[in-house]
């Protein structure tokens, strides 16, 4: 198996490979604990993907506050969206890799800041009967790591509004397949409502579903 800076490289080249993010949007990161100091591994800022190296992968401590100037004249260049990333994970316990994507159609249901609903049984993978949509605040800043956390209540994943989506996983190969999955649903989603107003399940259908689901999970 690969080590954990390998991982965060391998997804985050798929972000531009499988279009899930393209160019240099989005960035991956996975929890970690080195020398007993509880961290995370993240993308760094500015450099293509597919040119990434093991040293480029920046380790974060949890419980650091990190200043933006310091952290650059130290010579720390993670992704500027690190904040959430830390964040989540303080608050997230079950969160041990994120997935953060400007994909296509996420995004653009995101531009209207609107929770999406159960108009297809699947949302219920991402944790309840909808996927939220964060309210917009600034990229790297508090206000949105909170609007995020708010957004992840009960969820693995979210939209961020005028941005993109957030997903996470035990791991980062879940965390990257929901982060797919939440496109699709997106995808669809706009289809669906190019036809008109989609029907929308039920909350005691939709609790059926998350049940099932959960032992669907325990079944893998
Ligand atoms: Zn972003």
């Amino acid at each position: 198996m690969k080590d954990l800076k390998e991982q965060v490289i391998e997804f985050a080249q798929k972000l531009n490979t499988t279009n899930l993010s393209p160019l240099r949007s989005g960035n991956v990161s996975v929890r970690v604990t080195k020398e007993n100091i509880e961290g995370f591994y993240i993308t760094p800022s500015g450099k293509k993907y597919e040119a990434l190296e093991t040293n480029d992968i920046v380790f974060l401590e949890l419980h650091k506050e990190y200043d933006f100037v310091k952290m650059f004249n130290s010579g720390l260049n993670p992704s500027s969206e690190w904040r959430f990333h830390q964040d989540i994970y303080l608050k997230k316990k079950e969160a041990k890799a994120i997935v953060h994507a400007h994909s296509p159609h996420a995004t653009a249901v995101s531009s209207h800041g609107k929770s999406i609903p159960a108009f297809h049984y699947m949302v219920a993978l991402m944790g309840g009967d909808d996927i939220k949509c964060a309210e917009y605040a600034t990229f790297g800043t508090k206000e949105l790591s909170k609007n995020i956390i708010q957004a992840l209540e009960k969820r693995k994943a979210c939209l961020m509004s005028n941005h993109g989506q957030v997903a996470l996983g035990k791991n980062l190969n879940q965390a990257f397949e929901l982060a797919e999955e939440v496109e699709n649903i997106c995808h669809q989603y706009i289809i669906a409502l190019k036809i008109g107003k989609p029907k929308i399940l039920s909350t005691a259908e939709m609790l059926k579903i998350l049940e099932k689901v959960k032992n669907y999970k325990k079944e893998l």
